[in-house]
């Protein structure tokens, strides 16, 4: 089961799920009720601390194994503001393109701020931490990427900080590439494939032993 609300996130999760020949479930699906207390499970310092509560949540809600992310920007000017807060970061409590144009407002404003201290560098990082908890067993890995905050908007694609961000490794923003060219360098993308590497070693090796020896 994919543990996420966002559908953005779902947008990008899904094709990489089938390119590994997973199929998920979702949140909604499955019909669990979105709770207030939810939020809350985020509340850790770290990328993976975040990720593996929101799957340990919902595994032990659903009885399922769980994939949950957890992600976000690290602004090098901004000492890796806003970090684990990217989501909540303007303060606001909309959700998609109105909290995505008050978060990116906010970054300009505080981009503009360290400028006048002196801080002038738009270097950023994107990082992923991608979690799975199962019965039994629990796996999390990072995935990151890199690039440098625009001061005007390029691109209508992607979601929340991504009209911004110029990828260092497609020279184009992460809106106004095709979800698959995102998808191979984005530090989702990176997280994801990673864990299901992992997931692969995990899940697939007994029944691969089986066939072969069969
Ligand atoms: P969370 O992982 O749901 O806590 O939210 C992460 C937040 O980080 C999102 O709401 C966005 O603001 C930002 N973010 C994470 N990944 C991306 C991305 O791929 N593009 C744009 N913004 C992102």
């Amino acid at each position: 089961m994919l543990a996420t609300r966002s559908a953005g996130k779902l947008r990008e999760l899904e094709p990489l799920l089938s390119q590994h020949g997973w199929a998920a479930v979702t949140l909604e699906s499955l019909g669990v009720p979105a709770t207030a207390s939810e939020e809350a499970l985020e509340s850790f310092s770290t990328f993976e601390e975040n990720a593996l509560a929101k799957a340990r949540h919902f595994a032990t809600l659903t009885g399922r194994v769980v994939v949950a992310d957890d992600s976000g920007l690290s602004v090098a000017a901004l000492d890796g503001r806003p970090g684990v807060h990217s989501k909540r970061w303007s303060g606001s409590h909309l959700e998609g393109a109105a909290l995505d144009a008050l978060n990116n407002a906010f970054l300009q404003e505080r981009l503009a701020d360290a400028e006048r201290r002196g801080r002038v560098s738009r270097e950023a990082a994107y990082v992923c931490a991608a979690a799975c908890v199962w019965p039994g067993g629990a796996v999390c890995v990072l995935g990151e990427t890199r690039g440098q905050l625009l001061h005007e908007p390029r691109g209508v694609g992607g979601f929340g900080y991504d009209p911004y961000f110029f990828s260092h490794d497609l020279q184009a923003t992460f809106a106004e590439v095709e979800r698959d060219r995102k998808a191979e360098v984005s530090h989702r993308g990176r997280a994801f494939r990673a864990l299901f590497d992992e997931l692969e070693g995990f899940f697939r090796q007994p029944v691969d032993r089986g066939a072969q020896s069969g």
